[in-house]
């Protein structure tokens, strides 16, 4: 797939090879629309992961079937992964830690919509090293409000061809394996990119 698994390529950081739509962004002026918390719909469930360093970074994927749906259009859980600190910065500071959850839909082309969650990861806890085998999905989803923009995969090849859902409200990280496993097995983050000339919607 030519999707998030190449290698981290330090020349595909020179701003020629890209477009004017990427990823991650600072989010402020965004436009409100109430309305927009009607296309949200996530129906994630507790499920068994599989842990995977894979060069660029460690991702967990699902046994199950986790579905996502945006606009009317359902796109399927691929991975969840972390970056320590954040990649979306909130008008203009980054939070603790971010997660991604990363869903896919392949009709003619391939389209992602990638959930990002703040998370609070509070006191360290003892580092057993080893990535959780099975995590409380919904445990760590808000709900309530979220941005909304279209934008670009912050690793890889950088392809835009992400509509991204960042929900206001953080998490905390209750289970103590999985606040370890962020700790030591995160994602740097992307540097913040330019908004350029797109729209930045919120529910307000
Ligand atoms: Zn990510």
């Amino acid at each position: 797939m030519p999707f998030d698994h190449s290698p981290v390529n330090p020349g595909r950081w020179d701003s020629d090879h890209m477009g004017d739509q990427q990823s991650p962004i600072n989010l402020r002026d965004a436009v409100v629309v109430p309305r927009l918390a009607d296309e949200l719909a996530v129906r994630w469930r507790a499920d068994q992961f599989r842990a995977q360093d894979e060069g660029h970074g460690w991702r967990l994927r699902p046994k199950g079937e986790h579905v996502v749906s945006l606009g009317g259009l359902d796109f399927r859980l691929e991975n969840v992964h972390f970056h320590r600190p954040s990649e979306h910065w909130v008008r203009g500071r980054p939070r603790g830690a971010e997660m991604h959850a990363v869903h896919l839909r392949a009709d003619d082309v391939l389209r992602a919509c990638v959930v990002a969650v703040f998370v609070d990861l509070g006191e360290p806890g003892p580092s057993e090293g080893k990535p959780p085998s099975g995590i409380d999905l919904p445990a760590l989803f808000p709900g309530g409000g979220f941005h909304r923009y279209e934008g670009s995969l912050t690793t890889g090849e950088f392809d835009e061809i992400v509509s991204w859902v960042v929900m206001n409200e953080p998490v905390q990280v209750e289970d103590p394996a999985l606040r370890a496993f962020i700790r030591t097995h995160a994602d740097h983050p992307r540097p913040v990119q330019p908004v350029n000339r797109r729209f930045v919607l919120t529910t307000g």
